[in-house]
């Protein structure tokens, strides 16, 4: 029997729309070789373009849109940067459908250039507080406060989420805070992981300060297995794994709650690069394999990463970030035409 799945695409701002159609003509192509499941599309609007004519980044059509999916693919967004601009589409839903784990696979690809070799690792990142709370406010003219909100509950389920996945992975977990300065917060994160340690006695842990972790990712990268942190820390750590393993444009992310996720790719907008046909669409394919693992459709997705591997080890189809000449439409040609095949 056919499964058929409503998911949300929301395809943002700058290459947000190449990649995404991208992305989309890659899911199309594997749901063509297999009879199993069929993805209905639905189209939401969302981002910087709705600002004008919506006053926001996320009209309430598309909130009711996104309520009748189970996952959502969606493209990179402009974020307005004034003060009282709509906040970060990204971060509205992550709080909306309480997608507490932010999940980004680091590892290298062939013939992309890493900072060594054979590098798989994963940043967990809670993704609902922290100092992305989004409280902020001016005490004074000049003095500025922003509230770095952490909470048991939170940084459980997330530590729960990480230790399970190091459980079917090397079974190595690292736990990255700043408890030396950040002593209420973030003894509360550490709290939490080990407690959550205790049902996981098969996964090695491992503790580190951010200061220090943000080094150790450059000096031993090939050590780690599950990293997990706060929201900021995470965020800013996972870019630097982006780099460490190869291309921002590689590199994608998912948002997973109990009952909805999110797929992106990692990187941003890129808006110099609007229409011009030369960026890189593989993270946002590789955020739609994700998408449908988290789905159940394993092989599927599984054959979209193949895809993507075989492309890159051939190495003739390169986009300029890859050192090549090829464009957004070649990359996803070449790998189409291998999920076919
Ligand atoms: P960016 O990731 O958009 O671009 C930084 C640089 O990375 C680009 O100039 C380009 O050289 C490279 N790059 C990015 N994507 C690429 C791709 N697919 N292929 C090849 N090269 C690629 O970051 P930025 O310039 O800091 O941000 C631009 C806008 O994107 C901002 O408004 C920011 O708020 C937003 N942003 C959105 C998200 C999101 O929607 N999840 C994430 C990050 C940034």
């Amino acid at each position: 029997m056919t499964k058929t799945y409503n998911v949300a695409v929301l395809k943002g701002d700058g290459i947000g729309p190449e990649v995404t159609e991208a992305a989309v003509q890659v899911l199309d192509a594997v749901q063509a070789t297999s009879d199993g499941f069929k993805l209905n599309y639905l189209y939401g609007e969302a981002g910087f373009r709705c600002i004008a004519e919506h006053g926001t980044n996320l009209p309430t059509e598309t909130v009711a849109l996104l309520k009748r999916t189970v996952a959502c693919l969606k493209g990179p967004m402009t974020t307005p940067e004034e003060p009282g601009a709509p906040v970060s589409v990204a971060v509205t839903l992550r709080r909306m459908f309480n997608l507490y784990a932010n999940v980004r696979p680091c590892r290298s690809f062939p013939n992309v250039e890493s900072l060594k070799p054979n590098l798989d690792f994963v940043v967990v990142r809670e993704n609902t507080e922290g100092l992305y709370s989004g409280v902020e406010f001016l005490l004074a003219p000049g003095v500025g406060v922003a509230l770095r909100i952490i909470t048991h509950d939170a940084s459980l389920r997330v530590a729960e989420f990480a230790f399970k996945l190091a459980e079917n992975r090397k079974k190595r977990l690292t736990y990255i805070h700043k408890g030396n300065i950040l002593r209420v917060t973030d003894g509360i994160f550490k709290d939490a992981v080990k407690e959550a340690a205790q049902k996981h006695s098969d996964v090695v842990i491992e503790e580190l300060h951010i200061d220090a972790a943000t080094m150790q990712l450059i000096k031993r990268p090939e050590t780690f297995d599950v990293i997990v942190t706060t929201n900021l820390f995470g965020d800013i750590l996972s870019d630097e794994a982006a780099q460490v393993t190869g291309s921002l444009g590689l590199a994608a992310g998912a948002n997973i709650g109990d009952t909805y996720g999110m797929f992106e790719p990692v990187h941003g907008s890129a808006p110099k690069y609007t229409g011009m046909n030369r960026v890189n669409p593989i993270a946002t394919i590789m955020a739609a394999a994700m998408m449908l693992d988290y789905l159940g459709e394993k092989e599927a997705s599984h054959k979209i990463e193949s895809a993507v591997l075989s492309v890159l080890r051939e190495g003739r189809v390169r986009t300029a970030d890859l050192g090549g000449t090829s464009t957004t439409t070649q990359m996803t040609d070449a790998i189409t035409s291998r999920v076919t095949k």
